[in-house]
């Protein structure tokens, strides 16, 4: 599948290498990152470069973007497939769990490699995407299933796409009448921003509405370039929302949760989604707990703006679906009265008793 050719791409790092040249990794620790690359891909781009503060070693850009050796420690509990896509693979490029939508996945590459990625077993420069058969199998696919309402496109990341080819999936699929929402998961906007101009607008702009779903975890990644991405396509009407995943040490804090959740709203675009990290291989370390998950979320209700908070949801593994994981304030039921805890934590009877 045809990608776009970046001027930046040359430089995107992927090699041990670079990282000891630019001050990265110690030379001795070269061969252990090269050990951690045999196993999951690495791409740290020039922008996503920029951001990362070098004298700080827990600095929240690098440690999602640079290979770590603990990355090499797979636990008991973790899969290939976290999500479960692989049951619901009917044709190559699709799954479909839900009845109302897909995903669609053209490609297999990303211009990053998220070090806790959830499709860190197919996602990489490993990876296949869809040969034009594939694509064309896959699309007939949707057209042949008339309760598919909407199409996800993700991957990988789409909007890597060359231009010609987006065009034509949008094109394609702007054209199933059954189709009503078309949505596309990416990171490009923050992580290779230059890759959004007026013409990606103009392709996303078709008879149906495009969503785009923004992969954000820190307010760092807001750098000027990525702020005016958003803008573009905002500008052109398009819809944005995002989502985050929870990771320890680099979010897992209200404060930088509600920079995070506050940057996103102040550039339009919505918190959708807060995932709880998903069980990948060798990301135990970037794992909260759920309770640590709930407290998190219980700290910004009330005290932020309610358009800024998302849902924290589990993609229960095995494939059987994404649900909302509390915190819970509806209590226990009494009779025909609830108990229903407020933002600040005391406990109020629904209706109120008389
Ligand atoms: C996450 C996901 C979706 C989208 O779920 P929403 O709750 O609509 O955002 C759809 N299909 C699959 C297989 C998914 O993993
Ligand atoms: S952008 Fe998404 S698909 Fe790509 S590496 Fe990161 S988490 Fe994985």
């Amino acid at each position: 599948m045809p990608l776009t050719p970046d001027s930046h791409e040359q430089y995107t790092i992927r090699k041990s290498q670079d990282l000891l040249k630019i001050g990265l990794i110690l030379p001795n620790q070269v061969a252990e990152i090269d050990q951690v690359n045999a196993c999951f891909s690495m791409a740290v781009t020039p922008d996503i470069m920029a951001l990362i503060d070098l004298s700080n070693p827990n600095d929240a850009i690098a440690r999602q973007f640079i290979p770590n050796t603990r990355e090499l420690q797979i636990q008991a509990e973790e899969l290939a497939d976290p999500i479960g896509d692989a049951p619901h693979t009917p044709v190559k490029g699709i799954t479909h769990r839900y009845p109302d939508r897909v995903l669609l996945k053209p490609v297999h590459v990303c211009p990053v490699y998220c070090r806790f990625c959830f499709r860190r077993e197919v996602v990489g420069n490993h990876g296949e995407g869809l040969s034009p058969d594939e694509l064309e199998a896959a699309l007939s696919y949707i057209r042949t299933h008339p309760e598919i309402w909407e199409v996800i496109l993700t991957g990988g990341d789409p909007l890597i796409l060359s231009k010609a080819k987006l065009s034509q999936i949008i094109q394609a699929l702007d054209q199933i009448d059954h189709l009503d929402v078309i949505r596309i998961h990416t990171r490009v906007l923050v992580v290779d921003p230059s890759r959004i101009d007026g013409e990606i607008a103009q392709i996303l702009r078709v008879s149906k509405p495009v969503y785009v779903v923004l992969h954000t975890n820190h307010p760092q990644e807001f750098s000027d370039a990525a702020r005016r991405a958003c803008a573009t396509l905002v500008d052109a009407g398009i819809p944005m929302l995002s989502q985050t995943v929870l990771l320890k040490g680099i979010n897992d804090s209200p404060e930088i949760l509600t920079q995070l959740f506050r940057t996103l709203i102040r550039n339009r675009i919505k918190p959708y989604y807060l995932h709880h990290a998903d069980l990948a291989k060798g990301t135990s370390h970037f794992r909260t707990t759920i309770q640590e998950g709930q407290t998190l979320l219980r700290a910004l209700r009330g005290r932020v703006s309610g358009i800024c908070q998302p849902t924290y949801v589990l993609d229960i593994p095995g494939g059987y679906g994404k649900v909302p994981i509390g915190p819970q304030y509806l209590q226990a039921k009494e009779g025909d009265n609830f108990y229903v805890e407020d933002p600040w934590s005391e406990v109020h009877v629904y209706p109120p008793l008389q």
